[in-house]
């Protein structure tokens, strides 16, 4: 039932079990067919593989040898339609999502130190809110499996606030938008030496991971790009995670690999002259997860940045070194492999994101003439305190303040608005269970008045969209918060930013 290596992966996976640990740990344990044959109350194959005909069915409950945050499979096989549903520590299930191909991981080589071998490697399924013990594997023939291995993976992440715009380096001087680096989430050292080549080619990838689809906070993105990370080390001897940058739901751009600039990565199988750029989703059938506009725009965002830096032309083609032939200077996985890579929904949008990226360059830089405003700009009227203690925050501090107090509290920017025009309104506030679930902003001056009403107890640690404004041009309009509401509450002033439409 159990691998080999299991009694020392069990020493490295039980101390540091507890869900956030900082520490993380990553171990499997491998079912064969036989083995799995028997749970599922069907009678062994005599060459020891586990088979369903088509049309029947079969449900194994798998524990895991301790608690933990994050799921990875390999397999000798084809294990045909099978549901993942993780159990959590409470005895209740997670929703289903699909046994997927990692297609990443099942490209190019692996290291020498791969758990996986030669098998075939699945896409990662993760709990949130509480450690998950167990997983149900609901099969549908056909399958044949010779046998299952499931990689337990506690991530352990770091709580490092994201860092500010890092100053672009391209003749256009577009500015590298804000990345959460290595360190906010955690990252191991590599466990090899990286090695270098001038990035001349973009690539868009999924994970195909429809569970990073549904994280609701920067601190799950942040533990799943760390599990990913622990994933691509392990199952595939990597000797890093092997994407330069991960987008998440919230529009989040993340920094995977270490090394910096023109590093190569592992993605495509080819690599070299390619930097990776891997939506955190599912964007095919069944799950159809679609690029939202954060994402595109953070792709976007990254795209301007690098073709800026390197002279790439986002709707051109050139020759892609490790490729060892011509392709669009953009592509998507599917482009160069036989793979569904990086799923018809996101490959759909190739071309709105060139035309992002195009737009965004012909901009002359700046980062779309984006304003973000921190803490440090806010005035206020009233009482307000600053705090510094989330990890979520924008920047390295915020103001609060408390509802239902006798005196009427307000905290605004007043932006610099250098045309008249639409602009998207996104607010960023650290969130925590004792803030105001009703917080008002809004917007008032010449162009009139604009309010909102937003939880600040969820959507922590991202750009979140209130609306789209009128401002006129100047410094005549104001933008905050008011500590109206019932009383009780915790209100956040942390950040704003403005993007002209
Ligand atoms: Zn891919
Ligand atoms: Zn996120």
């Amino acid at each position: 039932m159990f691998d080999r290596r299991l009694p020392l992966l069990l020493l490295g996976l039980l101390p540091a079990a507890a869900l956030g640990a900082r520490q993380g740990s990553v171990g499997h344990t491998t079912w064969d067919g036989t083995r799995l044959a028997t749970l599922a109350g069907t009678v062994p194959s005599a060459d020891g593989a586990f088979r369903l005909p088509a049309g029947e069915e079969a449900s194994l409950l798998l524990p895991a040898p301790g608690p933990f945050r994050s799921l990875g499979f390999f397999w000798h096989g084809a294990p045909g339609r099978v549901q993942v549903r993780l159990q959590l520590a409470d005895g209740s299930f997670g929703p289903a999502a699909p046994l997927a191909e990692a297609e990443d991981l099942n490209e190019g080589a692996r290291g020498p130190g791969a758990a996986a071998g030669d098998a075939t490697v699945g896409a990662l399924h993760h709990a949130y809110g509480q450690s998950a013990v167990a997983v149900l594997l609901e099969f549908a023939g056909p399958c044949e499996l010779q046998d299952l291995s499931l990689v337990w993976i506690v991530p352990g992440t770091g709580a490092v606030p994201p860092p500010s715009p890092v100053p672009g380096a391209g003749p256009r001087g577009y500015p590298k938008p804000p990345v959460n680096d290595r360190a906010s989430w955690g990252a191991d050292p590599p466990q090899c030496g990286y090695s270098y080549s001038p990035v001349t080619h973009i690539a868009i990838h999924h994970t195909a991971s429809a569970s990073e689809y549904w994280s609701t906070s920067w601190s799950e993105c942040a533990s799943n790009v760390k599990a990913t990370q622990s994933y691509h080390m392990y199952t595939n001897g990597w000797c890093d995670i092997g994407y330069q940058y991960l987008v998440c739901v919230h529009g989040q751009i993340w920094e995977g690999r270490g090394g910096g600039d023109d590093v190569v990565g592992a993605h495509d199988g080819y690599n070299r002259g390619s930097m990776a750029i891997s939506n955190m989703g599912y964007f095919h059938a069944p799950y159809n997860q679609t690029l939202n506009a954060a994402m595109i725009d953070a792709i976007g965002e990254l795209g301007a940045w690098k073709c800026d830096q390197q002279g790439i032309d986002p709707w051109g083609s050139s020759y892609y070194l490790g490729y060892g032939g011509t392709m669009t200077n953009l592509y998507g996985h599917r482009d160069v492999g036989l793979t569904a890579c990086p799923g018809d929904l996101a490959y759909a949008e190739m071309d709105t994101i060139r035309a992002t990226i195009d737009g965004k360059l012909q901009g002359g830089g700046g980062g779309g003439n984006e304003i973000i405003l921190d803490t440090d700009s806010l005035q206020t009227m009233g009482t307000w305190y600053t705090g510094t203690s989330s990890v979520d925050k924008y920047g390295s501090d915020y103001l609060w303040t408390s509802t239902g107090t006798a005196s009427r509290a307000a905290a605004w920017w007043t932006p610099s608005i250098p045309a008249d025009g639409w602009y998207a309104v996104y607010f960023w506030w650290p969130q925590g269970t004792n803030r105001n679930p009703a917080t008002l902003l809004g917007a008032r001056g010449p162009g009139g008045t604009n309010t909102a009403i937003v939880d600040q107890q969820h959507n922590g640690g991202q750009w979140n969209l209130v609306g789209t404004w009128w401002f006129p041009a100047g410094s005549s309009t104001k933008v905050g918060v008011v500590n109206d509401g019932a009383s009780g509450w915790v209100v956040i002033a942390d950040a704003l930013r403005l993007v002209p439409q």
